[in-house]
């Protein structure tokens, strides 16, 4: 099977029925180990043992969409809403510029209500902080919308596509929300010239190994910029509360295989994964992810935006406990820089 490792990072893809068969033994501790070796060369390759660090801003949980797995979905009424300003917006990133933070992602839900201001707020960051590069992460929009953030200065999108197949897609989200519109959405960005990132749970509720591989060769159609994944973890408040949570091996032998499949992407090492296992962070990054998101959000809204439950907030994940987080870091070889973090070409 170590062959086929070879083949992945040689080629960068596989045919479907050897992607299925790697993935069908990603509990064997031998080849796992093997992957963590080929992806953590492969990452040094492009990024030597640097870790790119991005300041979160949740800057509302309030949200249209009805994404079943989700604890801020729209029918969830034990929600306590919020939604940032522009000033407390523009305060979480000078605390984070102070920090050494070069990048700012701006999360929320599908909140329409911010839509008019968003444009106004990114070129506020811009032009206060010019040298930072803005994300965002706001969900489904039209062309034209996600060309006026564009023109107003936004670097980069984040859209996980979270599934690749049709029927696994209508399991998850409710009428009304389609994968045609979600790909359309990931093609506008790319074509209007964002830095585009894309991704998927590991272990969502009907998931197949298939599907996996079905979301493997998507992303490689697609050539994402950044690729989020991190396990499915249930909310107490939606339909999948008693679903169980996705593997920490599983999740970790998909980072490699990704890592191998786009050799030059910025993959974070996510909070889901750091909420799953104590060492889910480290053992992430090991496994060739070389991005971590630490929440820059004021604590009453990093406190209200729980996508899942029992989402880390404190700790390393806190953006203001950095040292620690860089501590950690280097304790397995790895260095935190002060970075926009784009993209390298070789
Ligand atoms: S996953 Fe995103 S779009 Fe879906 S309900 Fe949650 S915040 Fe809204």
């Amino acid at each position: 099977m170590k062959d086929l490792i070879d083949a992945l990072a040689a080629d960068r893809t596989l045919p479907r029925d050897e992607l299925i068969f790697l993935l069908k033994n990603h509990e064997n501790e031998g080849l796992l180990e093997y992957l963590r070796y080929i992806s953590d060369s492969v990452r040094r390759t492009y990024y030597s043992n640097k870790i790119f660090i991005r300041g979160l801003i949740e800057f509302s949980n309030y949200c249209r969409c009805g994404c079943r797995y989700c604890g801020i979905n729209a029918c969830n009424k034990n929600v306590l809403r919020y939604r940032l300003g522009k000033e407390e917006i523009l305060a979480s990133c000078r605390t984070g510029y102070g920090l050494g933070f070069r990048t700012f992602v701006l999360q929320g839900g599908e909140d329409v209500v911010m839509d008019k201001e968003m444009p106004d707020i990114v070129a506020s960051i811009k032009e206060n902080y010019p040298d930072c590069a803005v994300t965002l992460s706001l969900g489904e929009r039209s062309r034209d919308y996600y060309q006026e953030l564009f023109d107003a200065g936004a670097d980069r999108f984040l859209l996980r596509h979270e599934t690749a197949d049709k029927e696994h897609y209508v399991k998850l989200h409710p009428k009304g929300q389609t994968l045609e519109n979600r790909i359309r959405c990931l093609y506008d960005l790319k074509d209007i010239g964002y830095q585009v990132g894309s991704g998927f749970m590991v272990g969502s509720p009907y998931q197949t190994l298939e599907n996996l591989a079905d979301d493997l060769i998507f992303l490689k159609e697609l050539g994402p910029h950044m690729i989020g994944i991190g396990p499915f973890i249930p909310h107490h408040d939606t339909e999948f509360a008693n679903y169980p949570a996705g593997s920490l091996k599983l999740t970790l032998f998909l980072l490699g295989m990704l890592r191998l499949m786009h050799p030059n992407a910025l993959l974070p090492s996510t909070t889901a994964l750091a909420t799953l296992s104590e060492q889910g962070r480290s053992l992430g990054i090991q496994m060739g992810a070389n991005v971590i998101m630490p929440n820059l959000s004021p604590d009453n809204a990093s406190t209200n935006y729980q996508l899942y439950d029992n989402k880390l907030i404190t700790g390393s994940e806190a953006a203001k406990n950095l040292e620690s987080l860089k501590k950690k870091m280097n304790e397995i070889g790895f260095e935190i820089v002060t970075d926009r973090g784009d993209t390298k070409h070789l």
